[in-house]
């Protein structure tokens, strides 16, 4: 494919040189990527910094420009999803699934009020609390969606008036250097600025004495280093971070029915979502059903070349974590768990797994204690509910979690003791614009989404307006009285 290139200033940044990205369905490089220097970071930055004098104070034309992108986006899913499935994997069907989720944003953001509260208004004075925006942000993203976390980003960012530079993960760059490429002409030169390299472009970014802001997707283990290097100068910060979602069973739950959401909601994207199902937790009456139920879906899904139509399921999408999920599953099954189906890396080119559920494990299994980020589900039985729970929370991670029942109430209930930022009841992976998203404990610090996730992208200002004539209030007038 053709190369892509940076956006700086609204135009065209070359590179002196470029990485290669591999199509994780051939495991072969297809393209490449610009390899951002210090000084093209120091120009992305300085071009945001420029941007933002104006962009911050037109809330109207930020609108009409979130609208306009939204209608770039959608009229573009058909040169970006392609690249989309080629660097990351998914079928192109997810792949416009995701384009569409980016406009998505852009259009709700665009139209969500951000309403200033008046918190006294008497003959004394006028106070209102606004937001302000913060001014240039970094955005970091990683591999799993790279368009629509970008766009998770980038459209709260500018409406609250900010500017932006923004680093796709390298091994997925070329869609969202692509995306903001085709938006150069519906945003003003520097608002949007898309640079590409390594994970240390990244650190680069954190540590830039420009960006008042650092807005992450990633691992807990970068997310601990981006907030350190964001400490020093105390950029604000949001933190998307991993997760370990934990679905429960409740023993009135028919197996044929949960089993299904389940499977989706485990599987999704090829498990690679920070917020899928990654271990079940099933009463022991229910387990063999429930086993059964899984590995039939995990033994039929179609996995393949995203490319190809019939294709449910892509390839992993890197050889690093393609070579986590092998060496996760074997140490599960060395331990004693007992693939149902599943188990093997697939006997072709590229980073394809089999869809796999592991029965017989229990939690102090790494696959069940740690975030597998693959297509393997561990099925753990129980007992009792209340020992469920507790092992379902003595996690570092809480990002998400589910309980399944045929009493919606009782699941609420139970669902409500979860120790996470979102918690389904008979579904799970049910997200929007309007829902905030985050995560509890390692999982995160602060949300996306809704109003919520836009005063993520705000500081927040008392406008105070005297009425006293004198200009005197209850904290000075004692000294001049
Ligand atoms: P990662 O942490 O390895 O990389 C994420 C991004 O950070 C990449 O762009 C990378 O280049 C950059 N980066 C790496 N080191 C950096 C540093 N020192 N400073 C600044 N940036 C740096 O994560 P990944 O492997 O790309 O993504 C998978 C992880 O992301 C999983 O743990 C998943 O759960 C998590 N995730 C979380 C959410 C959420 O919303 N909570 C969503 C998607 C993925």
């Amino acid at each position: 494919m053709s190369d892509v290139v940076m956006t700086i200033a609204g135009d065209t940044a070359h590179a002196a040189a470029t990485f290669g990205v591999r199509n994780p369905a051939t495991g072969e490089v297809f393209a490449e990527a610009p390899e951002c220097t210090r000084s093209q970071l120091d120009s992305a930055f300085e071009s945001a910094a420029k941007a933002y004098r104006d962009w911050k104070s037109d809330e109207a034309f930020r609108r009409t420009t979130l609208l306009g992108m939204a209608d770039v986006l959608m009229a573009s899913a058909g040169e970006l999803a392609p690249v989309l499935t080629a660097e990351q994997g998914k079928p192109l069907a997810d792949a416009n699934v995701e384009v569409f989720a980016a406009a998505i944003w852009c259009q709700y953001f665009a139209n969500l009020e951000t309403p200033s509260q008046i918190i006294q208004d008497d003959e004394s004075a006028l106070v209102e609390v606004v937001r302000r925006p913060l001014g240039v942000v970094a955005a970091i993203t990683p591999w799993n969606f790279p368009l629509t976390l970008a766009f998770w980003k980038i459209a709260p960012a500018l409406l609250a008036g900010n500017t932006l530079v923004i680093k796709p993960s390298p091994f997925t760059p070329l869609s969202t250097l692509k995306a903001v490429e085709l938006l150069r002409d519906a945003v003003p030169p520097g608002v949007i600025n898309a640079v590409s390299g390594g994970d240390e472009l990244g650190a680069w970014m954190t540590s830039h004495p420009t960006p008042r802001k650092v807005s992450f997707t990633g691992s807990i283990e970068t997310g601990k280093k981006v907030a350190m290097s964001a400490a020093p100068d105390l950029k604000r910060v949001t933190l998307e971070l991993g997760g370990n979602d934990p679905a429960i069973i409740l023993d009135d739950a028919d197996p044929a029915v949960v089993s299904r959401a389940i499977f989706a909601g485990a599987f999704n994207n090829n498990g690679q979502v920070c917020s899928a199902i990654k271990r079940v937790y099933v009463p022991e009456a229910l387990h063999d059903d429930v086993v059964e139920a899984l590995a039939g879906y995990a033994s039929t899904v179609k996995v393949g070349d995203g490319t190809d139509p019939e294709s449910k399921l892509g390839p992993i999408n890197n050889e690093p974590q393609y070579e986590r999920v092998k060496e996760l599953v074997a140490d599960a099954i060395s331990g004693g768990a007992r693939p149902v189906t599943g188990g093997h890396a697939m006997d072709r080119p590229g980073y394809f797994f089999e869809p796999t559920i592991l029965a017989d494990i229990t939690d102090g299994t790494r696959i069940v204690d740690e975030e597998q980020f693959g297509p393997a589900l561990p099925v753990i039985s129980y007992r009792n509910l209340d020992d469920a729970l507790e092992r379902a929370n003595s996690t570092h991670f809480g990002l998400s979690g589910s309980v399944w029942s045929a009493d919606p109430e009782r699941a609420a209930q139970v669902a409500s003791e979860l120790e996470c930022g979102t918690a389904w009841v008979n579904t799970h992976l049910a997200l929007a614009p309007q829902q905030p998203f985050g995560g509890f404990k390692w999982s995160g610090v602060g949300v996306e989404n809704g109003p919520w996730g836009l005063s993520e992208f705000t500081e927040i200002q008392a406008l105070y307006r005297s009425r006293a004539a004198d200009g005197l209030n209850v904290t000075t007038a004692g000294l001049v009285s």
